[in-house]
């Protein structure tokens, strides 16, 4: 397996002592700043035809486009019906207005007692800890999360800190996004720290796309500060089709299980991406594989521009009951909705 290199490299010349030292990226910061970010390029490196850029640069105003590079080797050229291309492509669809989606569907300005901090389950916190992500996809909740209020710096993660510190009802963290991972590791090693010293916490848990979109970012650095911590650590991944795990996707789950992760998977349940009994067993059978527990199917949180992925509840619970039939049950994932206001996720 190759070693990878630390967050920031610095190198400087042995013959030059004063020369100011070069900060480099590691492998996955390049692949994240080199991610495809024009609908236009996006079309043309997947041979889409014409016919879909104007939907594709009407979308991209609306929530631009962001997709690794890693992530587009997996999608089928010429298919715009590919799985994994579907959760990705801006449409025109998006700007179209529907009775009952809006733009925070959860609610989740009305729990927000420290910047970048959400308090809305009893004894978790959810820590924003980046705004951005490493791709964007159509389908997200928090598309129109405003992401400039709630990025915390150093001296406002104090405040977080110390609402963590006062309740000790609080036994989780889950750091969140955009994705969490997307931060530098120096950043998360320094939160991860002072989480650690908090008696009463027991769990960091972390709900993150970054393993799978980029792979590479389960590098030594990460899991340095990862293995370090007395917290039971949980990697929550987000896959929705079995065609996002490949062996780069398989190696870094076996890396996060080495340094004691334990690894679950929530998926969204997405029309035209895996909406069929056999899509979800696949995927189910799939994550086993990676050593990754099916979790939670959502089904989609109505926010404004993802209409056109929804699946009615009566076809998810049809699904589910097929699923039942071809999966052992330690494979079934939990069919639930998330309801502003309730204490817990609300099963279908
Ligand atoms: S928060 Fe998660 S679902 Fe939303 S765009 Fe980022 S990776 Fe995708």
């Amino acid at each position: 397996m190759i070693t990878r290199s630390p967050a920031l490299l610095q190198r400087q010349a042995p013959s030059q002592p004063d020369v100011t030292p070069l900060i480099l990226p590691s492998a996955w910061q390049a692949q994240l700043s080199g991610a495809i970010r024009d609908p236009r390029e996006l079309c043309r490196r997947l041979g889409l035809d014409d016919s879909w850029l104007p939907g594709a640069e009407r979308g991209h105003e609306l929530f631009e486009v962001r997709i690794p590079e890693a992530f587009l080797a997996r999608m089928r050229h010429g298919d715009p019906n590919d799985p994994l291309l579907r959760q990705v492509l801006p449409l025109a669809a998006e700007g179209e207005a529907v009775p009952g989606y809006i733009t925070d569907p959860l609610a989740e300005a009305d729990h927000t007692p420290a910047r970048g901090l959400i308090h809305k389950y009893t004894g978790r916190v959810l820590l924003i800890a980046s705004p951005t992500c490493a791709v964007n996809c159509r389908y997200c909740f928090r598309r129109h999360f405003p992401y400039e209020q709630n990025a915390p710096s150093r001296s406002q993660w104090d405040a977080s800190l110390e609402y963590l510190r006062g309740d000790s009802s609080i036994s989780e963290a889950i750091l969140s996004g955009g994705d969490p991972l997307a931060a530098g590791d120096r950043q998360l090693a320094w939160l991860v720290e002072r989480l650690d010293a908090i008696p009463h916490l027991k769990r960091l848990r972390i709900h993150t796309r970054l393993p799978v979109v980029i792979p590479d970012r389960v590098d030594d650095a990460l899991l340095g500060w990862l293995s370090a911590t007395r917290l039971q650590k949980v990697v929550v991944l987000h896959i929705n089709h079995a065609q996002e795990i490949d062996d780069a996707v398989d190696a870094a789950c076996a890396r996060l299980r080495e340094a004691g992760v334990t690894l679950l998977n929530q998926s969204v349940l997405l029309r035209g991406v895996n909406d069929s009994i056999d899509t979800l067993a696949s995927l189910s059978e799939r994550l086993f594989e990676a050593g990754v527990l099916p979790y939670y199917l959502h089904v989609l949180d109505p926010v404004a521009g993802a209409a056109h992925f929804d699946v009615p509840d009566e076809k998810a619970r049809e699904l589910v009951a097929g699923l039942r039939e071809v999966l052992p049950g330690f494979l079934m994932p939990r069919l639930v909705r998330e309801i502003p206001g309730e204490t817990s996720k609300t099963p279908l």
